[in-house]
């Protein structure tokens, strides 16, 4: 038997029993009442709502990893990658061309068969929650312009690496390695004024208190504040969250129009502290450092496999080729891919820790911060006491108890380094005056929670999962650093 079959078998399996354990356990983890500390982030109906969201939604990603693996299964088994294969060389193009049109039927036909999902999980489950406010319309648009993106961006990226790997020789993996990270660097720059922008609508913060506050606080870190924006996401979902992306003159820190509508002045300037914290500790920028060593990595195995005729054979191939070279390698890539996300999510959950530490030192309102982290999960219906192998799996942030706890800790750290040391930092007196003064203010004219907001902008429509883990392109999702 084909070991190379054997070995990535194995693995998608594993992976499959991997993350349904987890989801049990977590299911399991489920507690009749909340955690004493956080009894006041919920109603007892809402937080009965929050339990149910979890079972759905757990429910649904199982179906869906169900289905995801049940085609997998039968498209490779059944001589699928093959047949399709013949086809399009029956069609008689080059290399590149054949690779690109193979590989653009299997993304489409993979858009296609998973679309239903899309549509379930926006227009029933979310929609049963409250949360959903995209359009059917809406929904098209996202989708045809994930899409246009796809064949503007993605294509010719994708041309230029099967060129490479096809004519450049043994030194390939270096050239596509340049190729790809140069673009990843374009896109950092490109993403947040172009891109974004055709999916939201970013406007500057109107004149207000909300604004002063800002400012004081920006200024007070030195961060500019025409880099701060409003986004419109109560287009799509009534969620809230908030975010950092990009560097450099394009960069932006992205506060949800449902944020700003649910919470007071001091807990926005706490989660823009949040997220200034992101950029001033470099947590983008290092973050693209990592996926530059992750896509080094990634490209220099692929060479060495890329002429391996057993990888080939383990899907029943007649012949080998780059493309299909490049698909195969992403799922024998899957165990070490879940390795290196469980470093990268715990990476990720430290960096949030630190981005809080950064807020309480700068904002110096640890008590809006943790207000503000209630509101949002409460608002997000999220679960309160996800289990820790879950976590461990799938928290890029940690939960909030752990959250909560680190944050208080860090507040009492910095209360007592003052006691030892009083006038320490006379900006900082100053600061909690200005807040104490903007608090008032802001809970005088708290406005109603308007109920709106957006999780998923312009991931809708992306490569299937083995050829963007082969590609390792980032899309916009992946470069943003939020606050939830
Ligand atoms: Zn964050």
């Amino acid at each position: 038997m084909n070991p190379l079959l054997v070995i990535i078998l194995a693995a998608v399996l594993v992976e499959f029993a991997l993350e349904t354990t987890a989801s049990l356990l977590n299911l399991k983890a489920l507690q009749f009442e909340p955690p004493k500390e956080l009894q006041d982030v919920y109603k007892h109906e809402e937080y009965r709502r929050s339990q149910e969201y979890t079972r759905v939604h757990t429910r649904f990603e199982f179906v869906v990893s169900s289905f995801h693996l049940v085609l997998l299964l039968a498209f490779w088994l059944s001589s699928g990658f093959n047949c399709l294969d013949r086809l399009v060389r029956s069609w008689g193009y080059g290399p590149v061309p054949t690779g690109l049109i193979y590989l653009s039927i299997l993304f489409l036909a993979y858009g296609l068969i998973t679309l239903p999902f899309n549509i379930y999980g926006t227009f029933v489950i979310e929609q049963r929650f409250g949360f959903n406010r995209t359009t059917p319309r809406l929904f098209l648009a996202d989708r045809v312009k994930g899409l246009g993106l796809s064949l503007l961006l993605g294509a010719p990226l994708l041309a230029a690496i099967l060129s490479l790997f096809q004519y450049a020789g043994r030194y390939s993996w270096l050239m596509v390695w340049a190729a790809v990270s140069t673009t990843s660097i374009l896109l950092q720059f490109v993403t947040p004024r172009w891109i974004m922008p055709l999916f939201n609508k970013f406007t500057p913060l109107p004149p207000g208190e909300l604004r002063d506050a800002v400012l004081a606080y920006a200024a007070s870190v030195g961060y500019k504040v025409d880099e701060i924006f409003v986004m419109d996401s109560s287009k799509r979902s009534t969620k809230s969250n908030a975010f950092m992306t990009g560097f450099g003159r394009t960069k932006r820190i992205a506060l949800f129009d449902t944020l700003i509508a649910n919470h007071a002045v001091p807990e926005l300037v706490g989660v823009l502290a949040h997220e200034v914290g992101h950029y001033k500790k470099r947590h983008v920028l290092q973050g693209t450092a990592v996926s530059f060593a992750h896509s080094g990595l990634l490209l220099f195995l692929l060479s060495v496999l890329l002429n391996n005729p057993t990888l080939y054979q383990a899907f029943f191939m007649d012949q080998p080729s780059i493309y299909t070279g490049l698909l195969f390698f992403g799922l024998l890539y899957t165990p070490v891919e879940l390795l290196l996300s469980i470093g990268l999510q715990a990476w990720s959950r430290k960096n949030e820790y630190e981005a809080d530490r950064f807020a309480v030192a700068t904002a110096h309102d640890p008590n809006s911060m943790v207000s503000a982290l209630k509101k949002l999960s409460a608002h997000n219906l999220s679960n309160l006491s996800p289990h820790p192998f879950y976590a461990f799996l799938n928290y890029s942030h940690p939960p909030l108890l752990q959250r909560i706890q680190a944050l208080q800790r860090e507040a009492d750290r910095q209360n007592k380094q003052e006691a030892t040391n009083p006038g320490l930092d006379l900006r900082r007196v100053a600061h909690i005056r200005a807040t104490a003064l903007m608090s008032g203010v802001a809970r005088r004219g708290r406005r109603q929670a308007s109920g709106l907001a957006d999780t998923s902008t312009t991931s809708s429509v992306t490569l299937p999962s083995a050829i963007q883990k082969a590609l390792n392109v980032g899309c916009p999702e992946s470069m943003r650093d939020t606050i939830t």
